[in-house]
């Protein structure tokens, strides 16, 4: 047992009491000589725990499961999923192990967890480690993530080894420690419903209606309050999918297994943030189908959740009235993807002819891979009685295809002028929802080159540090910081993420 300033949490497993066959109780598996490579100011900041306490051994040993935290009773919960749009009877946490719920000082339960703690029965193929390449890109996202407003699990520190692990090639292992209210998953609903086992699909959904959606109840008695369930959970799901679709995320793996029921991003992996605009990316090398392309997003977002009202419907009694309840999803992320892109645009009102403008736009940006990022950032400076939109960092510079880009541009400023937009007002508002700085894959690629001290070259964690600083700040415009605003160097175009993590 470790006395580290992590002990003096107050611990609460809440999903640890519901019963044995939702989980495996076991320790993780050591890691030999853990150090330390990087911790989440904030995210401690919610725990309670003074940031530069992390970085002592009596905390490095327990986050990276080298020793068991006093209070903490750790588990691998068991859930199953569609993976690529196959039923899988049994995944589960192969390399994550629960802690335990740990009072924040936010008031709320936190849920601790260790991904790439050692392996556990639902390993299956798996070695239960995962590299500190994919540790630091888990780690920097999910700060980033919250940063920009996205909803997503959160990460509180990242603790490496000289321990090797078998990729592509041989790396070296990590743990991220990841914070949750619950990492409970669409695929956690579907392992009981596929086993016929009713009594713990209504346990579980217990548990997330009186710890997450506790409003769920007062929709009466019978099926309705997990018919309020999945209507709230598909409302969450189509906000979080059209707040990624806003800052051009694309997920990358997201099988039912990966989807929260919290409406968080999770399990982070070949994840990426499109640079030159493509609606058909895919991030994921090992998706050859591109089932999980950017701009197929929200229709398996839905599909997902079909996945998910096919395992309730024990409870909600019928396909029909679950069926309807899923419609939710098309309202709700219709509403979300207007406002969302409404908002990016600095359009204060809504009018009938804004989709056919959204639409024209999106497909110039695609014709002329314009980088998403810069676009918006630079479209807050165009002015409403301008002619042409041009000198130093315009908007219309990102374009191939000038003369489409100006012939958008007489529409959209008859548009501003027909709400009587303000320049500078719109300006602010626009650099309130388009993000300055994104997790671009290149950036997260030269930290972990110097963490990992490629090229013979000593462990350097600076750049992690320096990423993780200027990405919490993702709108404001940090000039000291605008090499990390750019589009990827042309060294960049081969890079390749797959899921091995
Ligand atoms: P993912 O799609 O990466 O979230 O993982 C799918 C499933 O594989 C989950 O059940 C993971 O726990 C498991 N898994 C992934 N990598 C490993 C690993 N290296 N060892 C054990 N299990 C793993
Ligand atoms: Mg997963």
């Amino acid at each position: 047992m470790s006395h580290s300033p992590l002990a003096g949490l107050d611990w609460d497993n809440a999903f640890g009491r519901l019963p044995g066959d939702f989980y495996t109780r076991l320790a993780p598996t050591p890691l030999p000589e853990p150090y330390f490579v990087a911790a989440s100011t904030t995210a401690a900041q919610l725990l309670g725990v003074d940031p530069d306490a992390l970085r002592g051994p009596d905390v490095v040993e327990p986050l990276a499961g080298s020793a068991v935290l006093a209070g903490t009773d750790p588990l691998a919960a068991v859930y199953s999923g569609h993976q690529f749009g196959v039923y899988v009877p049994q995944l589960g946490d192969g390399r994550a192990l629960l802690l335990g719920g740990a009072r924040g000082s936010d008031g709320n339960l936190w849920e601790l967890q260790l991904k790439g703690a050692g392996r556990t029965p639902y390993s299956r193929m798996g070695d239960g480690r995962a590299v500190l390449r994919s540790s630091i890109r888990e780690f920097l996202c999910s700060e980033a993530m919250h940063a920009l407003g996205i909803p997503t699990t959160r990460a509180l520190a990242v603790m490496g080894s000289d321990a090797p692990v078998f990729r592509e090639t041989v790396e070296t292992a990590a743990v991220v420690t990841r914070m949750a209210p619950s990492f409970v998953r669409f695929g956690s609903f579907e392992y009981f419903y596929w086993r016929g086992e009713h009594e713990q699909l209504a346990r579980l959904a217990g548990h997330v209606i009186d710890g997450f959606y506790p409003q769920c109840r007062d929709a009466g008695d019978g099926a309705a309050p997990y018919l309020a369930l999945l209507r709230e959970v598909a409302r969450r799901t189509a906000l979080l999918i059209a707040q990624w679709q806003g800052v051009g995320f694309c997920h990358g793996v997201m099988n039912t297994d990966n989807m929260s029921i919290l409406g968080l991003t999770i399990d982070y992996g070949p994840f990426g943030f499109i640079d030159g605009f493509d609606a058909g990316h895919v991030c994921n090398h090992s998706d050859e189908q591109g089932r999980y392309a950017y701009g197929q997003q929200p229709a398996v977002a839905h599909w997902n959740l079909y996945c998910l009202g096919q395992a309730l419907v024990p409870l909600t009694g019928d396909a029909e009235t679950t069926q309807a309840a899923l419609e939710t999803y098309t309202d709700e992320y219709g509403k979300a993807i207007a406002e969302v892109m409404h908002a990016k645009l600095g359009l204060a009102a809504t009018e009938p002819g804004d989709d056919a403008l959204i639409d024209r736009l999106v497909g110039l940006l695609h014709d002329n891979r314009t980088d998403w990022t810069l676009f918006w950032r630079r479209l807050s400076r165009l002015r409403t009685d301008g002619e042409v939109d041009g000198g130093d960092g315009a908007a219309r510079d990102l374009f191939a295809d000038r003369a489409a880009f100006d012939a958008w541009t007489v529409d959209y400023r008859a548009r501003l002028r027909r709400e009587a937009s303000s320049d500078a007002e719109r300006a602010a508002r626009m650099n309130r929802v388009n993000p300055k700085y994104v997790l671009r894959n290149h950036l997260a690629e030269v930290a972990i080159r110097r963490a990992r001290g490629d090229g013979g070259e000593p462990r350097d964690f600076a750049e992690v540090e320096r990423l993780l600083r200027v990405l919490a700040r993702p709108y404001d415009e940090q000039p000291e910081s605008d090499d990390y605003a750019k589009a990827p160097p042309a060294w960049a175009g081969g890079l390749s993420l797959s899921c091995s993590s």
